[in-house]
């Protein structure tokens, strides 16, 4: 068995953005023959055939019109492409002591103290005007290291170390240049633009508005002895959206299978291209417009909800129970949760249980909150309240989640990549 970690560690690199992250995932998807769909025309599917669609650029469906039909349920994979982040305002100039700074909003539930003395640079989609005064949008990253945040000296700060102190709003600006000039981000943009365009798109008159948000430059890497941990952003939950589509773009075409990967998580899910929003209940309409056929599919299809889980931390133990804290690269962590912060039900987790122990054993954890501590969430309750499809939510375990740089365990990619293909090659949901 070949690992999946090289092509995950380069669709990491190349997918700062979420917007980045729904392209590079067309481009996996089309290679294996899936064909673009788009919401504003009609469908004509056929069995057999893969295709996949996007929503704002930074949402994706994708999913094989089984040649057996839809009777049999359908196999959805559900993930998110977003990740706390720091995102520029709308007007984001900043001018102090003749520096210039980046005014951020903060994305979705950062750990900021990492985000210090970071090389950073900036990505994200770009609508601007041509010169027929069409809008237009483009997919930006500037790559280079450009922007940083430096942290206070101890000498200045003496509680540093007891943390505690930071204000989101004053002490997050990345600083971006020195000069007696101020620079206007809209022109220095419109300019990048311009450089990168070819001849035929035209020229670019004015930029409108923008989504941008500021990524670490250091690149996805295996570390430790033997390398066998994942240091990456985003690996929330960028792993499970790579492996999810990588798995299906190998799927048995005989059975329907999905994957859905919706923006917005992270700031809760409310949104059109979020999983609160309509794009996984319009495509389902679509594939069986009668409402009472399209209940008989929902009921006998199954959700796997991935995203990430916290492993138990070697300097943090007392934060885990200690029958339910994961370890990494011990295998893909089952969540469960009696409050339904988590959709696994027992009967999901036996189905799961099954695929693992069907041919070489797969290992698998669970996880429960400690009960005196409040449990996170995900997509997949939301998704299960709003279709009704029978859900499990689970995830590899990983350290520092939500941080600049997370750690995941190299061997964990594979176990969950090798149980996601056993679930999509299944017949039946039951
Ligand atoms: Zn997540």
């Amino acid at each position: 068995m070949t690992s999946i970690n090289s092509s995950l560690l380069a669709f990491l690199n190349a997918s700062p953005t979420p917007f980045h992250a729904t392209q590079e995932l067309a481009r996996l998807l089309e290679s294996a023959g899936f064909n673009e769909l788009d919401e504003t025309q009609a469908w004509h599917l056929q069995p057999g055939q893969g295709y996949y669609a996007t929503r704002a650029g930074s949402s994706l469906i994708a999913f094989i019109y089984g040649e057996d039909g839809l009777q049999n349920g359908i196999r959805v994979l559900g993930a998110h492409t977003d990740s706390p982040c720091l995102k520029l305002k709308p007007q984001p100039e900043w001018h102090q002591q003749g520096y210039q700074q980046f005014g951020v909003e903060v994305y979705g539930g950062v750990l900021l103290y990492p985000w210090f003395d970071r090389d950073l640079s900036l990505a994200g989609a770009v609508s601007w005007l041509d010169e027929n005064r069409k809008l237009q949008q483009s997919l930006v990253n500037f790559e280079k290291p450009m922007a940083v945040i430096p942290s206070l000296a101890i000498h200045l700060n003496r509680e540093a170390n007891r943390g505690g102190n930071l204000n989101p709003e004053q002490h997050m600006r990345p600083l971006w240049l020195q000069s007696s000039e101020r620079m206007d981000f809209r022109e220095y943009l419109q300019a990048y633009l311009q450089e990168r365009l070819d001849d035929k798109s035209g020229s670019v008159t004015k930029v409108m508005d923008f989504n941008l948000s500021f990524y670490d430059t250091q690149p996805a890497a295996l570390i430790g002895e033997n390398q066998e941990f994942i240091a990456s952003a985003r690996l929330d939950n960028l792993l499970s959206c790579y492996v999810g589509a990588a798995v299906l773009a190998k799927a048995d075409r005989r059975y329907s299978s999905m994957l859905i990967c919706n923006d917005h998580e992270e700031v809760g899910s409310r949104s059109d291209i979020g999983a609160q929003g309509s794009l996984l209940s319009d495509v389902l309409e679509r594939l069986e417009p009668g409402s009472a056929e399209r209940q008989q599919i929902l009921r006998a299809s199954m959700l796997l909800s991935v995203d990430n889980a916290h492993g138990i931390h070697p300097n943090y133990q007392d934060k885990h129970e200690k029958n339910h804290g994961p370890l990494l690269n011990a295998g893909p962590v089952l969540k469960f949760n009696a409050n339904q912060s988590y959709a696994t039900a027992s009967d999901t987790a036996a189905l799961v249980r099954l695929l693992a122990e069907s041919g070489d054993a797969i290992p698998l954890q669970a996880f429960a909150v400690r009960a005196d501590m409040a449990c996170g969430s995900t997509i997949g309750p939301l998704t299960a309240a709003r279709t009704g499809i029978r859900t499990l939510d689970l995830g590899v375990p990983t350290f520092a989640m939500h941080s600049i740089r997370e750690l995941g365990g190299a061997q964990d990619s594979d176990y969950l990549c090798d149980l996601l293909s056993r679930f999509l090659a299944r017949a039946d949901c039951q």
